[in-house]
């Protein structure tokens, strides 16, 4: 093919494109009448047009049927809903799927998650993040340190990008666990690092973590849906997500854990339990003594969000009809050839693109840092159709998603940039 910096390439990839046809099972927000580039699927993913079928079958049960749809609703019985989502979130995270189960919201569940693999000892109570870690992330490990009476700057061990760049190397990540290595409790990194856009080698970061002495937990909110995953394979202890960014399951959708069958069919570790975690068979006999579910779903608090994990359902089924590893064939292509395009502007020294350029150490984000004008570009790119994302002080984030983005948004999105980046 000819020229990349043309529309009729981006055009022509677009018909090449196997996964092309799921554009259209998506609502696509529109500015004055006309689609915009929307690269934001790694904040909200957008609306699947099966997502309002769904979530009316469960209106309709619950209309027709009132509490009888708890066992009788017609297509998927509340009491066993959250077990519907199992196998496609298992495929998506790489586990198996006892090992998975959708609950709560992302934050709740990484609390949840260290109830149960932070235990600190007096002289075992260290915790690793990243430095700059979404806030959030950064709130609830305070809090839990806090929470065991334990001085939070001893006990919070940050790991910062070397001094001038931007990224994390993986040798200093395992440098700095092995440092602390008498003292350390948890590591707790993202998958996929919301601000950069890094992929962390979870492998590598989790083998580190356990030959330190510690427990190896993920926030993979930036991660699930994005890049391939092998959790059980990796030995991961513990992970957490969430399902509106690329997993396309609505503002607030439910969240997901997964706890690798190590730990899973261990009814002796600690939680903090309610009646959904307690054993199925007996859960309705309102007995003293709580007898945990095996596998993740013994951490389940309370009964499920029926509408919400019905509008996961919808997306899962689109994910599952893609396959991950096709779309992390595309999502290569795409952000490969945004890649590209945006060399130009970064020779001419107007931006710089601070994820990593190794295709193994990203997803389908490109983070670039603008050093002059950048609200001012950014706010241009708004008003010309462009939905990305700022954040302070001065990086637009930009995501195009393998399931609805296209090459021509791509490339439109670059001549926009270029016209006034210049
Ligand atoms: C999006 C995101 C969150 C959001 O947490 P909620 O509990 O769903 O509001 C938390 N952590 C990270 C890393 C995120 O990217």
């Amino acid at each position: 093919m000819g020229n990349k910096n043309t529309l009729a390439y981006a055009q022509q990839s677009d018909n090449e494109d196997p996964l092309k046809a799921f554009r259209n099972r998506f609502h696509i927000p529109k500015l004055n009448g006309k689609e915009v580039i929307y690269f934001t699927g790694n904040s909200l993913g957008l609306q699947p047009k099966n997502t309002k079928t769904y979530i009316e079958e469960e209106l309709d049960g619950w209309a027709t049927l009132g509490v009888d749809g708890h066992f009788h609703s017609q297509k998927r019985p509340w009491f066993y809903y959250h077990k519907f989502s199992k196998e496609a979130l298992a495929k998506i995270v790489g586990a198996l799927p006892s090992e998975v189960v959708s609950m709560n919201s992302l934050t709740t569940n990484l609390h949840m998650m260290m109830v149960s693999f932070y235990r600190p000892t007096s002289s075992r109570y260290k915790i690793l993040i990243e430095a700059g870690a979404f806030p959030s992330d950064q709130y609830a490990v305070e809090s839990q340190i806090k929470f065991h009476n334990l001085p939070y700057h001893e006990a919070l061990v940050e790991i910062a990008p070397k001094e001038g760049e931007h990224t994390l190397r993986t040798e200093d990540i395992v440098k700095k666990i092995e440092e602390h290595k008498d003292s350390l409790a948890l590591v707790m990194l993202s998958g996929v690092q919301y601000y950069t856009g890094q992929f962390f080698d979870i492998k590598t970061i989790t083998e580190a973590g356990h030959k330190a002495g510690a427990l190896v937990g993920f926030d993979l909110a930036h991660a699930v849906g994005n890049v391939p995953l092998e959790l059980h394979e990796h030995q991961v202890d513990f992970a957490a997500w969430c399902s509106y960014k690329y997993l396309n399951s609505g503002p607030g959708g439910v969240s997901g854990i997964f706890v690798h069958e190590k730990h899973g069919n261990n009814p002796d570790i600690p939680r903090f339990a309610g009646w959904w975690g307690h054993n199925e068979e007996e859960r309705f006999r309102m007995e003293k003594g709580f007898k945990p579910m095996e596998g993740a779903d013994g951490w389940q608090v309370s009964n499920v969000n029926v509408l919400s994990s019905a509008a996961h359902l919808a997306a899962l089924e689109i994910y599952n009809e893609a396959g991950m590893e096709a779309l992390r064939k595309k999502s290569l292509k795409l952000t490969g050839y945004l890649e590209s395009l945006l060399k130009e502007l970064e020779n001419e020294n107007l931006l710089e693109i601070i994820t990593p350029s190794d295709t193994n150490s990203r997803g389908c984000q490109l983070s670039l840092l603008v050093n002059s004008n950048g609200k001012a570009i950014f706010e241009h790119l708004t008003r010309s159709g462009v939905v990305a994302d700022w954040r302070e002080p001065n990086v637009i984030r930009v995501a195009p998603v393998p399931l609805y983005n296209t090459f021509e948004d791509v490339f439109n999105f670059y001549d926009i940039l270029k016209k006034v980046i210049f």
